[in-house]
């Protein structure tokens, strides 16, 4: 179990990049971090792989303290890896040999057995005698996740996995993520996976448990859908996922009582409003194919515009649509 505990960082120049933040990982967890670019996600993991020094806070591995590099020799903890974003391969050796020296210090016979396993576990059998430099995106995002879970470390943190990589290799990695985390067989010590991203849309499929990070907090963590159906700000409604943040008072728009203060903001999501036959008239101001169904910008006022989806295909930008919201409570963003 990883514990971090009021963790904060600053760099020159008072730079928070880390303000207080405190996480625990569960072995057999796979929990994501949400977060724009500069937020912190780097930074963070960074402090819990025991690479840089924390200002304050501190970070447990199975209640025993994980060490910066002021305090050890060699950074790191043997139990957590850590792949960077920029995966940093050795270039002038195969894909082979890279993942293969991670296991240096294991015996030979065994290194090579588990080397296969890797390379087929991570679908690299093929290009395992290239260098990283003949293989693509993907299949260096996987060798340095093979290189990484070589020696089955329990806790495994990615920086931004999916960021440079096309859908089909998203998936991939996903499901690889996935596999490693899920599948293992009984009786052996489950890994646990930490992975920050800007982009939700990995995130929310995979993740037990979800974070949200501005300028260096955690502003929520809790269950994906919960997150998804009440973030607490606008920001971290438009990490998780295409929204609408309207005023209350514009509800009165959809026939709905405003509570509360007028100006405080509403969060819909695309799923919450549909086309009708009757409802808050509107007009389409925007249709984007996205290829099970299309999403609609449907302006109701001169100062409000919804998103939604629907599955006609007969929708045209100009044309004037009805909509109503589905029959549930809206929910209320704290700012
Ligand atoms: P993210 O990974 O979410 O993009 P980072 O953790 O890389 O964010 O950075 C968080 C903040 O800390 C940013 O403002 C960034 O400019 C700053 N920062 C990161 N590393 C350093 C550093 N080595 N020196 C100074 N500032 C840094
Ligand atoms: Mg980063």
């Amino acid at each position: 179990m990883l514990n971090a505990t009021k963790l904060t960082k600053s760099f020159p120049g008072d730079v928070k990049a880390v303000r207080n933040v405190s996480i625990s990982l569960r072995p057999g967890q796979i929990v994501a971090l949400v977060g724009a670019s500069g937020s912190g996600k780097s930074t963070l993991l960074n402090l819990l792989a025991g690479l840089a020094d924390a200002d304050t806070g501190e970070v447990q591995f199975n209640d025993e303290r994980v060490l910066g590099p002021s305090e050890k020799l060699v950074p790191g903890h043997e139990a957590i890896r850590l792949v960077h974003q920029e995966y940093q391969l050795m270039p002038n050796v195969s894909v082979r040999e890279n993942i293969a020296y991670a296991l240096r210090f294991f015996e030979k016979s065994y290194r090579n057995f588990r080397v296969n396993e890797l390379l087929k576990l991570c679908r690299l059998t093929d290009v395992q005698e290239r260098l990283p430099r003949q293989v693509s995106g993907g299949e260096k995002q996987r060798t340095a996740i093979a290189r990484a879970i070589a020696d089955k470390p329990a806790v495994l943190l990615l920086d931004e996995p999916f960021s440079h990589l096309d859908l089909p290799n998203r998936l991939l990695v996903r499901d690889l993520l996935f596999d490693l985390v899920r599948h293992q067989p009984d009786g052996v010590v489950q890994t646990s996976c930490l992975f920050v991203t800007h982009d939700t849309t990995d995130a929310l499929s995979i993740a037990d448990m979800l974070g949200i990070l501005r300028d260096g907090k955690l502003i929520q963590l809790g269950a994906p859908a919960d997150l998804y159906h009440r973030p607490v700000t606008a920001y971290a409604a438009r990490m998780t996922g295409p929204v609408t943040i309207i005023k209350a008072k514009h509800v009165s728009l959809f026939d709905l009582p405003v509570s509360g203060s007028p100006d405080a903001l509403v969060c819909l999501r695309p799923e919450q409003i549909t086309l009708s036959d009757a409802g808050t008239p509107g007009t389409v101001r925007a249709v984007y194919f996205r290829g099970s169904n299309f999403e609609l910008d449907v302006d109701l006022s001169r100062y409000v515009s919804v998103r939604l989806f629907t599955s006609r295909n007969d929708v045209q930008v100009g044309q004037l649509v009805h909509v109503t919201l589905v029959d549930a409570p809206v929910w209320y963003l704290k700012s």
